[in-house]
């Protein structure tokens, strides 16, 4: 989103809040992926990420975790749940220190088939470097004794709308599997890779025994919505943008979002390629 398109939907947008029409409250689920200052797809810097912190705390959101479906309360104060997918070291390292000493929850979304040895995602291995390292089992166990939650981001972070409902199941139900046995604790929550997902997925999911699953769709959550598609902006480092879209200024682009993810269903019959630059 260029910064001139954001000061567009601040004007916009900002009016609406002021009387009231834009809907109040609900949850905000944010994303993040990197959180390191090599810069490019993907990564927050460092202070950007504790920018984006500070302004949490200073305008009054209850930070909430994603372990229960009941978390969405209406006319409540505006809540955020933070969330991050693929399990990168550097969110170990500098995003999970600094949520700690807020007292703040987070889920760490990981994906148990990139949890052993030297591996690294396929969108990464041309650019190998500290960016790309990946936490390992010991890892994953050490940030879950130490309270960060973890979710699964399915068993080889495929496209699951391309794959056949037996495969599609095996990445969602034995991902969970093998983080329980590895942690000794439920895994209760989801994150759809590259936030493909669709009805059908949505009931393996459900099947599976996940409480709640989340996408990349814009906008907020309500108690009325569905907490295994769970709205959830991808967030960037620009600290204006990141207000906007904790603004729930952004929302307006859910259709958008939604149209974007069927027609890449439509045309994805085999899942889309291993190296898919994704979320
Ligand atoms: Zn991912």
């Amino acid at each position: 989103m260029t910064r001139r398109i954001g000061a567009l939907v601040e004007r916009a947008a900002g009016p609406l809040e002021g009387r009231g029409l834009a809907r109040p409250g609900g949850l905000t689920v944010i994303g993040y992926h990197r959180i390191d200052d090599t810069g490019g797809h993907l990564s927050v810097g460092v202070e950007h990420f504790k920018s984006h912190l500070d302004w949490i705390d200073e305008s009054g959101f209850d930070v909430v975790d994603l372990t229960t479906a009941g978390f969405v309360q209406e006319g409540a104060r505006p809540s955020v749940a933070i969330t991050f997918d693929d399990g990168y070291l550097s969110v170990a390292e500098s995003a999970w220190p600094e949520l700690k000493a807020r007292g703040w929850p987070a889920v760490l979304y990981v994906v148990p088939g990139y949890l052993d040895g030297d591996r690294a995602f396929p969108w990464d291995t041309s650019t190998r470097g500290s960016h790309a390292e990946l936490v390992d089992r010991s890892r994953v166990r050490e940030l879950a004794r130490d309270g960060m939650t973890i979710g699964s981001h399915s068993l080889t972070h495929r496209y699951l709308p391309g794959l056949s409902t037996a495969v599609a199941r095996a990445e969602i139900l034995d991902s969970r599997r093998a983080l329980e046995d590895l942690l000794g604790q439920e895994v209760v929550t989801f994150s759809y890779p590259m936030g493909g997902w669709n009805a059908s997925l949505r009931d393996l999911v459900a099947e599976a025994g996940y409480a709640t699953a989340v996408t990349v769709t814009r906008g907020r959550n309500h108690p009325d919505g569905d907490p295994l598609a769970l709205r959830r902006p991808v967030v960037e480092s620009d600290p204006a943008d990141f207000v906007r879209t904790m603004k729930g200024y952004y929302d307006w682009l859910r259709p958008f979002d939604r149209w974007r993810e069927t027609r890449r269903q439509a045309r994805s019959h085999e899942g889309l390629p291993a190296n898919h630059a994704g979320l």
